[in-house]
């Protein structure tokens, strides 16, 4: 009998069904990964109400799992063999332009779906492509001879390594894009796992004032940031932030702004610019907003302020961030607080799309797990 892998499949906005698929032939140059993670983020959250395109789509693109089959010049080409525990970054990129040449393959057109229909990205690709496995929501993600693959060090658990994607992008916006380093001064917006991230990213960089905004459904998120080396938190609700930062910095405002939160609209940018120094700050952005009515240019003009779009992470930030799991360094486990099964997929985006428990930080979806939680 032909073998079946399960997976769960986007049908509509808002809308999953487990579908089977056949188990593909993996060819000399490919191989196959048994999911034993799928992370998830806001941007699924953002891409399952309103998906981009109408295929049908295996969601899910911070995988972690175990390399079931890899044919001969794929572990020649990869330097990975049947067994190993592999974090798979979501790019499929075509090696040969002149991104992928720089080593910034993120930007490669191959894996970007905005501008590229055929683009392969994992969790984004359609699944009537061929090998259909093309997202982490399933029981097996096809890996192409152009897969970007890491090895994860034994001592760290799938599920920690969940949490690499999230890492190096804190290791990518904070110390490569921001230039966080020592003595910086920071503001993180939003408490998040992606917030947390740039804590742990920044504190080990030696910044010396991290500051954290949260909102009143943040209290545990923000106590966790703490923990993880936030100097001041504050409650956004319950404090004006503006004022809470000059009084922490003593009237001169921060070095760097990240701007974590999701859905906030305008309002992280406006705190971001005023929070800035009074010149030569950098305000890193990853709104979405298609207009910004009143968009403050002139006071970015005069503070002279660098502004940095968050776009992913590079191979080094995931070596990186792999290397600071490793080192336990950080209690980063807290981070990882729920996990779901397969068919439970709906449940899980809405979990970390602020629907229901408030203790969510990062959620794994473990497709071999049985019962929900
Ligand atoms: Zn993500
Ligand atoms: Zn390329």
């Amino acid at each position: 009998m032909e073998e079946r892998v399960l997976a769960a499949v986007r049908t509509g906005p808002g809308r999953t069904e487990l579908r089977e698929f056949p188990m593909p032939e993996i060819p000399e140059d490919g191989g196959l990964l048994k999911v034993e993670v799928a992370g998830i983020c806001g941007t699924d959250v953002k891409m399952y109400a309103k998906p981009p395109f109408d295929d049908l789509v295996i969601m899910g693109h911070e995988n972690v799992g175990v390399i079931a089959k890899a044919g001969p010049e794929f572990v020649e080409r990869q330097g990975v063999k049947e067994g190993d525990r592999v974090f798979v970054e979501h790019y499929v990129p075509c090696f040969r332009c002149e991104w992928c040449r720089a080593g910034e393959y993120r930007h490669c057109e191959a894996t970007d779906w905005r501008t590229n229909p055929h683009a392969r990205r994992y969790g984004y690709t359609s699944a009537e492509n061929p090998f259909h496995l093309w997202g982490g929501f399933a029981q097996y993600v096809y890996l192409p001879w152009n897969a970007v693959i890491h090895k994860v060090p034994t001592n760290v658990s799938p599920e920690l390594a969940g949490i690499v994607t999230p890492l190096s992008n804190g290791i990518e916006w904070a110390l490569f894009d921001a230039g966080v380093g020592y003595n910086s001064t920071v503001l993180v917006q939003g408490p998040g796992q992606q917030g947390l991230s740039q804590v742990v990213a920044c504190k080990q960089a030696g910044a010396s004032l991290i500051i954290v905004t949260g909102t009143s459904r943040d209290t545990a998120r923000l106590r966790l940031a703490k923990t993880l080396g936030a100097d001041h938190v504050i409650d956004v609700h319950k404090e004006d932030p503006l004022q809470r930062v000059m009084e922490i910095t003593g009237g001169k405002g921060v070095d760097v702004v990240l701007d974590c939160t999701a859905g906030a609209g305008v309002a992280p940018v406006l705190l971001g610019i005023d929070a800035l120094k009074r010149r030569g700050g950098t305000l890193l952005v990853q709104g979405e907003m298609d207009v910004f009515p009143d968009f403050p240019i002139k006071k970015v003009t005069e503070k002279a302020i660098t502004v940095k779009s968050a776009r992913g992470h590079s191979y080094r930030a995931c070596e990186l961030a792999l290397e600071q799991l490793a080192s336990k360094r950080f209690p980063l486990d807290l981070l990882t607080t729920h996990t779901f099964g397969l068919k439970d997929v709906d449940l899980a985006i809405r979990s970390v799309g602020g629907e229901g428990d408030e203790s969510v930080i990062h959620v794994s979806l473990l497709p071999w797990k049985e019962d929900a939680e």
